[in-house]
């Protein structure tokens, strides 16, 4: 009996290969137990991570499926609160990228209940806010739904919110994407024109030459062109920036295309190509441009002899990249500058067709010879683009599962870009911010990975993309930092949390450090995959689950160390 006894008090562990009892652990792709992010979460994660690229155990089309019907079901539980998590998302430039947010708008407007489509309908130019997005959002709308009373009066009311500056602005930047043209979404949207100058507009660009040339002249009195020529610079602001739009087309000189850059603000998108490798023009064009189109440019910029080493255009760039309110004002997401930081120190861009991998089997372009103030300046712009991070001065451990699994799929549809490789550039931020911070990395056991807060970012990555594969044990740094009297307060983790190996669950490791060591230690799981699981026990308070690149992700590790959330 005595022996029975024994096996019954004595607390051998749970292996990861089976749940922890009387808990709601649920068995994850790789074989192992680990909890289930609930619906919210979930939600948050494809918002900000996408499905573009699958994953290790997923392909594209799988992980996408999971997601839209994880949304569907956000969507059925509480559609409004569905629809303002991704108003929220959206607007605070949180996600790398907008789509996910858009698909997600679409499935409200076409599966939600009444009060859902109101608020989808009514959040369309938050979450849409350039005439691209707009063209995403009608390209999926039109496969799953007709064009209703509800949907065109929210397209045509995108438009008629606008100031007509504003307007003109998005017709002449964003003309199409997709096959989708404003001609398109105006036809179907039908909007009433506010004021006369609106109506025009309205007229000039769903104005559509028949096979003559002579034009529709049912639908606007003229060709535009030669309505544009007539208003002969016109006193409106907006009639103007059409007027130099058109004008532009036909410019035969760099002088007078500088000078229409510069007195109408013309964006890059407004110039015929054969201009776009004239260094006069793109310094015309740097003096205003938009912050996103700066950061994909720089490659192009340096090839054409505008960006080089103690130039003025290299001052006005490393100016503004440096700038945290300029970047955070224009919703610059910290993947978009480290996608341009790689592009950037590469030299060279790459043509036709890119893998997964972020290899080609296309050809390079012409190169050039990044100069070392941009590199650093991206270095900083980085960190600058996440949400601002108060140091919390505790004890942090940033453990990066460098396990097989992270090798696979990609964060946010980044082609090279993958989780591991993003948990790396991701760890240092915190690193950078928190002045006691150590950086472990694990498979099944801790893998040695000299990373420090002083080193650059793409080395960084340069590093993690170099380690062997393994299996996983997320309960490793728990381990680590218990058998060699680490003292942590709060441990981050970047996982998918496809853990398997370990003989102990990491919530438990967990549990036993805090006893052992007496430190109420804490932990962060940031998740950097769109999959539907987490390490960290729900029910324990002092376990917090992120989303990897949430621009907010840094401060909301920081407030959660140190106790504000
Ligand atoms: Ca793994």
């Amino acid at each position: 009996m005595k022996k029975y006894l024994t096996h019954l008090i004595t607390k051998e562990p749970t292996p990861q290969s089976a749940p922890l009892p009387e808990t709601t652990q649920v068995a994850n792709s790789a074989g192992g137990y680990s909890w289930a992010v609930d619906e919210w979460g979930h939600l948050r994660r494809f918002l900000i991570l996408g499905s573009e690229g699958g994953s290790y155990y997923a392909s594209e089309r799988a992980l996408t499926l999971e997601n839209a019907n994880n949304v569907l079901k956000c969507i059925q539980t509480d559609g409004v609160r569905a629809v303002n998590e991704v108003v929220a998302i959206s607007q605070e430039g949180r996600a790398p990228k907008n789509d996910p947010a858009i698909f997600a708008l679409a499935l409200a407007v076409t599966k939600g209940d009444e009060a859902t489509r109101q608020a989808a309908f009514k959040a369309l130019p938050e979450v849409c806010r350039t005439g691209t997005h707009l063209f995403t959002f009608a390209e999926l709308v039109n496969g799953m739904r007709g064009w209703g009373r509800g949907l065109r009066r929210a397209v045509g009311g995108w438009y008629l919110a606008m100031d007509n500056r504003s307007l003109v602005y998005q017709l002449v930047k964003y003309r199409q994407r997709n096959g989708w043209t404003h001609t398109d979404t105006l036809r179907l949207a039908h909007p009433t024109p506010a004021n006369d100058t609106q109506g025009a507009i309205f007229k000039w660009v769903t104005y559509k030459p028949n096979k003559n040339g002579t034009g529709e002249t049912a639908h606007v009195e003229a060709n535009p062109l030669e309505w544009a020529e007539a208003l002969n610079a016109p006193e409106d602001q907006a009639l103007a920036f059409i007027w130099a739009f058109e004008r532009v087309q036909k410019a035969a000189d760099t002088a007078t295309v500088v000078r229409l850059i510069e007195a109408y603000d013309l964006p890059r998108e407004a110039l015929p190509t054969q201009w776009l490798n004239d260094p006069d023009v793109w310094a015309a064009l740097l003096t205003k441009m938009p912050m996103t189109a700066l950061i994909r440019n720089l490659g192009v910029m340096s090839r054409i002899g505008l960006l080089k080493p103690l130039s003025e255009a290299e001052n006005t760039v490393v100016e503004r990249l440096t700038n945290a309110d300029v970047l955070r004002k224009a919703r610059v997401h910290p993947i978009a500058v480290l996608i341009a930081l790689r592009a950037y120190s590469l030299g060279y861009a790459l043509k036709g067709k890119v893998n997964r991998r972020g290899q080609a089997g296309a050809e390079k372009s012409a190169g050039w010879t990044p100069t070392p103030r941009v590199l650093d300046a991206l270095d900083a712009a980085f960190e600058l683009a996440f949400k601002n991070v108060e140091p919390t001065n505790q004890r942090v451990m940033l453990a990066l599962d460098v396990s097989g699994s992270m090798s696979g799929g990609m964060v946010a549809g980044v082609p090279g870009l993958t989780p591991r490789e993003g948990s790396a550039a991701m760890a240092m931020v915190t690193a950078r911010s928190e002045p006691n911070y150590t950086v472990v990395s694990f498979q099944d056991k801790i893998v040695p990975l000299n990373i420090s807060a002083r080193m650059r970012l793409t080395d960084v990555v340069k590093m993690t993309n170099g380690l062997p594969f393994g299996t996983t044990d997320c309960a490793q740094p728990m381990l680590y930092a218990l058998e060699h009297k680490i003292a942590v307060d709060t441990f981050v983790i970047y996982t998918d949390s496809e853990t398997w190996f370990g003989k102990i669950h990491p919530a438990a490791a967990l549990q036993d450090y805090r006893e052992k060591m007496g430190i109420p230690s804490k932990l962060v799981v940031v998740g950097m995959v769109s999959n539907g699981f987490t390490i960290a026990d729900p029910n324990d308070a002092g376990m917090l689950d992120v989303v990897g690149f949430d621009a907010s992700a840094p401060a909301l590790i920081a407030d959660f160390g140190r106790g504000a959330i």
